[in-house]
């Protein structure tokens, strides 16, 4: 079926990047408000989320690495694939992880007495028991290791955490109502406490950074909503790498019709060439979007794009009028 395709379709885990972004979003899907993430050498030695949300019941624990396993999408509503809301639901991530690497899960929810452990690495999975707080610790180590032709072929440790990192700053500006820590190489590289995204825009960029922004603010009112934030005209450069949109909590790459429409309700406040700081977040009814398209490439598939991008020069366009120069 074009739903098994889907599943089926990408590979899941094809570098450290990869291994990041799923174990947050799983995370995320768990209801997390605290999520803490370590990275060594590069994520090719260990990758590791810590997180304090729903946790994985003792008899489903064992399921949870092994491929098309997910609490996200059962057989019987594989035709609602297109309308769930969750970031994830190819059950794929925690399989590919233990093909990739080995991986190791700590996890209890909060109404359970002690926790699971879970040891997979390639067909190989173990069970145990242990004490845990509620929630769930995913670790991924030896990224690779068993695979030299795809371990050659990785970026250096200073490129992919830098990727990393700023992945990670990608989904504390669209969640900076949570708690986030990362760490590198064992020391802390950002702590975010709860905020809203003029915070999280202090968090990545620094507290000087968040003067420099205007809150936007349409609710979702017969059209797709958009909150966060625009940098303010005449405090704005020439710099594209910082558009950031999310969709329905996602953080996506933006067509490139998202990022015209913010320059375009600019329009002549703002030099040629130049772009804007924003980071929006889009809420769409789940039926006009599908997550899924290319789930490791974060491309976002919108059934009515040119009204999403309407919306969206509306949204902008407001708050620059709001606030005058
Ligand atoms: P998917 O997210 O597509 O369902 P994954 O392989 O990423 O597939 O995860 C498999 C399943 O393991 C999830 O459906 C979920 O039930 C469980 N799971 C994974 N990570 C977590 C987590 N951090 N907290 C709670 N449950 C989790
Ligand atoms: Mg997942």
């Amino acid at each position: 079926s074009h739903v098994a395709r889907r599943i089926a379709a990408g590979e899941v885990v094809s570098r450290p990047l990869d291994v990041v972004r799923e174990l947050i979003e799983n995370a995320l899907d768990a209801g997390a408000t605290r999520l803490e993430i370590e990275l060594c050498g590069g994520g090719l030695d260990l990758v590791r989320v810590r997180d304090n949300g729903a946790g994985i019941p003792a008899d489903s624990v064992a399921l949870a690495p092994t491929r098309h396993a997910t609490s996200k999408l059962s057989a019987g509503e594989a035709g609602a694939a297109l309308h769930v809301t969750s970031l994830g639901f190819r059950g794929e991530a925690l399989w590919a992880a233990a093909q990739a690497g080995e991986l190791h899960l700590v996890t209890r929810p909060a109404a359970q007495v002690g926790a699971c452990e879970v040891w997979a690495q390639a067909e190989e999975v173990r069970v145990g028991r242990t004490s845990a707080p509620a929630g769930t610790t995913v670790t991924v180590r030896s990224l690779f290791a068993r695979l030299p032709a795809r371990l050659r072929t990785q970026a250096t440790a200073g490129a992919e955490t830098r990727e990393m990192t700023a992945l990670v700053g990608r989904y504390v500006l669209h969640h900076p109502e949570r708690h986030w820590r990362l760490s590198v190489d064992g020391e802390a590289r950002l702590t975010h406490a709860p905020a809203d995204h003029r915070g999280a825009v202090a968090t990545v960029y620094g507290p000087l950074s968040a003067n420099r922004v205007l809150t936007v603010d349409l609710p979702a009112e017969g059209g797709a909503g958009v909150r966060g934030v625009v940098s303010r005209p005449e405090l704005t450069r020439a710099r594209r790498d910082r558009m950031h949109f999310a969709v329905n909590g996602r953080p996506v790459l933006a067509p490139p019709e998202l990022e015209r429409a913010v320059i375009a309700a600019y329009a002549e406040l703002l030099p040629a060439g130049a772009a804007p700081l924003c980071v929006l977040d889009l809420t769409v009814a789940p039926e006009d979007h599908d997550p899924n398209i290319h789930p490791a490439k974060q491309v976002v598939a919108l059934a009515d794009l040119p009204g999403v991008a309407e919306r969206v020069r509306e949204a902008v366009a407001r708050a620059l009028a709001a606030h005058p120069l």
